[in-house]
């Protein structure tokens, strides 16, 4: 037992042995708790001699739960972990066993949001919808909504109605709603599809309509056990509150501070009132961090503490003071990556591997500069979460556009002939290779020569053809980037991402031209269609490192709950990170906690960067306001920012900020709360007063108490 707790300190030690009764830990980044976790699953199997597989042990992500599998087989060196899962992937093992009670079979179908798509658009087709009538991403909104605020009709609809009868409701409904959500189910429950909340809701109505059912799951879950408790949302919940009815045991960690995922539902007030909601409830609390050097601790707490919403608290480092967090603004994008190679070869020199380096960014599209500047200096990477910028779908579409003027070759037509859809689908491509091959032409000199044929009736073969003709007779000479904007807008693309709402590839489109425009700016001689093709044909095929010895790249959403030795946190620019969507103060101190998450993921370095210059749309780039949130004073500037920009970025910040909604109006502070104000002092907050949007405050220092408006800024003490 001795050797098992010697890793851990006081508190933790406190965790993992008050093995009874629910108990939660409230701490923060790094302090420990996940390995009190892996630590308490040990515990319980090597002293107390508890099976694993009666031990629940939810995670948030599959990548951490397979961390924590190996994790818990290391410490307890049996090959059984138990349920180590996402509350997903625990319903998954539910429903395999049970699923017969709703008359499913065990080899049911998770469906994920391209089999949704899928589904939709057979819907589409069959009754004739467009996305003008709604949008796939608005529609997979419509359908959960429906299927989680109306719950009892969603239950009888799903759960026990016949096939039949669904199909009947789906071909009676009339409102485009009701054919998407009632179409949605019969094509669901048609495969034995089941999409993520069905996962939960499924095995919820499972507990709820068998007893025996629930039982023997509550009996077998002797413990239970939750990490990243402050993004648990309510199903989830729900989900947890039943299992814990039986034995009773439940232990929960989180971090108010990392609370990411309140767009998707998620609420830290779980966290927060645990204890009322489970009396009796044990917390702990643990603030010695053991991942971090001083200055990266310095850098973390300096930013979330400008959040107003928050319970005051900081990590207190426990590690040896290490190198200063390095902030650098760069002059245009290229000139970032370049900075990052350039850093990172220099730990290269010094010993470190490219594998305990990280790069981690707001969105997906940041990659493509970052992508360049590692390929262009050799460095290998590796991409989680996500596909190589050049790889993804909407690029290698937009490429083949461009390819297709100039060369009218078999590829780039199979690609785009029928994106956007131009009725040229399976059966007419066929009969174009067939052709082409007898003929020995290209599909593209196959469908000019045929277009006239009975068969493309009521197609786009004309238009099709009228596009590549008209843009490859005068490309030459023009701008590449110019003809890729005109071509994307003209063939209908960029208009048909539009209408389904799909922003990140847009974005990732939008990153493209820049890239064009940038290679020609930046490349010396003129730089023509084939050239430029060529070019990025290098970038395509890069080959893959020979070892694993790789830069790693992902969201800071991924990266979540993981830690790297050294973290480049790139793309710091108001617009990217904060993300342009944010437009509430609320929705700004989530991205805060994710900046914040992003910094505490760091052991031993820390790189933050920006960079200057405009956005491809022209407007102007300024550094992050969270790089001004931290300050000068735990930042090693690289290179000092002159001050004009640093006035400009606060008059940018000041000014887009103006008018959002809870930016008045917003009373953060309960009564009795202490307070700083930056002339008055410390005092308490005794009452708020709505109409003149301010609190009554009581300094310390006054004897009179003094109104102060919501919009000066008080902190919490
Ligand atoms: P996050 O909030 O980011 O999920 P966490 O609280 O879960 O962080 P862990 O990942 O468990 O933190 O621990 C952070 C690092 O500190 C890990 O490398 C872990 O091995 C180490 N660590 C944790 N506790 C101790 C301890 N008592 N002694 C030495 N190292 C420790
Ligand atoms: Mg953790």
């Amino acid at each position: 037992m001795m050797d098992l707790l010697q890793g851990l300190n006081d508190a933790q030690r406190q965790a993992v042995t008050t093995t009874e009764g629910c108990v939660r830990v409230i701490a923060g980044a790094g302090s420990g708790k996940t390995r009190a976790l892996s630590y308490r699953f040990a515990f319980l199997v090597n002293e107390l001699g508890i099976v694993p597989g009666h031990i629940l042990c939810v995670t948030f992500t599959n990548k951490s739960a397979a961390e924590m599998r190996r994790r818990i087989h290391n410490l307890t060196g049996d090959n059984d972990t138990g349920y180590v899962n996402t509350f997903h992937g625990f319903c998954v093992s539910v429903l395999q066993e049970d699923c017969h009670a709703v008359q499913y079979p065990k080899n049911f179908l998770v469906l994920d949001n391209a089999d949704i798509d899928a589904m939709l658009q057979m819907i589409y087709e069959e009754r004739g919808l467009t996305l003008r009538n709604m949008t796939f991403s608005a529609a997979r909104d419509m359908i959960e909504m429906r299927k989680l605020v109306h719950e009892p009709e969603y239950y009888a609809d799903m759960i026990t109605m016949s096939l039949e009868r669904l199909k009947r409701k789906y071909d009676e409904a009339a409102s485009a709603a009701d054919i998407i959500f009632y179409g949605y189910l019969y094509q669901e429950k048609k495969c034995f599809g089941l999409d993520y909340n069905d996962l939960i809701k499924f095995s919820l109505y499972i507990f709820k309509e068998h007893d025996d059912i629930r039982l023997k799951w509550q009996r077998r879950l002797e413990y239970i056990m939750i990490d990243e408790f402050q993004d648990i949302d309510l199903l989830q919940y729900e989900l947890m509150s039943v299992l814990w009815g039986y034995h009773k045991n439940l232990f929960i960690v989180g971090d108010p501070d990392q609370t990411i995922y309140t767009w998707r539902g998620a609420n830290v007030k779980y966290l927060l009132e645990f204890d009322k909601a489970f009396p009796g409830t044990k917390t702990i609390v643990m603030m010695d961090n053991y991942r971090s050097t001083p200055q990266i601790l310095a850098a973390a707490n300096a930013l979330i503490d400008n959040n107003v919403c928050r319970m005051a608290k900081s990590l207190r480092p426990t590690l040896p003071d290490g190198d200063a967090v390095v902030c650098h603004f760069a002059e245009s994008p290229q000139a970032e990556g370049l900075w990052m190679a350039g850093r990172m070869k220099a730990l290269r020199e010094r010993g470190v591997p490219y594998k305990d380096m990280a790069v981690l960014y707001r969105a997906h599209y940041v990659t493509r500069t970052v992508e360049e500047a590692l390929l262009k200096e050799h460095i290998p990477y590796v991409i989680y979460s996500g596909v190589q910028f050049f790889s993804r779908k909407e690029i290698k579409d937009a490429l083949s556009y461009l390819r297709i003027i100039a060369y009218k070759d078999d590829l780039s037509f199979r690609r785009i002939a029928n994106v956007p859809k131009r009725n040229l689908g399976k059966r007419r491509m066929a009969f174009l290779q067939e052709y082409a091959d007898t003929r020995g032409c290209s599909l593209y000199e196959a469908l000019v020569e045929t277009m006239d044929d009975g068969l493309f009736k009521g197609t786009k073969a004309r238009q099709f053809a009228a596009l590549v003709e008209s843009f490859a007779a005068e490309y030459e000479g023009r701008p590449v980037s110019e003809v890729l904007s005109a071509i994307l807008d003209t063939s209908g693309y960029e208009k048909v991402l539009r209408t389904e709402g799909s922003q990140e590839r847009l974005d990732n489109l939008a990153e493209l031209k820049q890239a064009v425009y940038e290679y020609e700016t930046t490349c010396g001689e003129e730089v023509t269609l084939e050239h430029y093709l060529s070019h990025v044909a290098l970038l395509t095929n890069a080959d893959a490192a020979p070892d694993d010895d790789k830069v790693k790249l992902m969201t800071v959403h991924a990266a979540k709950g993981l830690e790297f030795p050294y973290v480049f946190l790139c793309g710091l620019n108001e617009g990217i990170f904060p993300s342009r969507k944010v437009r509430t103060m609320q929705a700004m101190e989530e991205e805060r906690r994710l900046a914040f998450v992003a910094l505490t993921r760091a052991e031993r370095g820390l790189y933050l960067s920006e960079a200057d210059g405009q956005h491809f749309d022209g407007a102007v780039r300024y550094p992050s306001r969270f790089i001004l949130d931290m300050g000068p004073d735990v930042l090693a500037y690289d290179n000092p920012p002159p001050d004009s920009l640093v006035r400009a970025t606060r008059d940018y910040i000041e000014y887009s900020s103006k008018y959002w909604p809870d930016r008045e109006g917003e009373r953060t502070f309960a009564s009795g709360q202490r307070v700083r104000h930056a002339v008055f002092g410390e005092g308490t907050v005794i009452d708020a007063d709505m109409d003149r949007q301010a609190y009554v405050v009581q300094f310390d220092a006054m004897d009179t108490a003094r109104m102060i408006s919501f919009r000066v800024k008080l902190k919490a003490l």
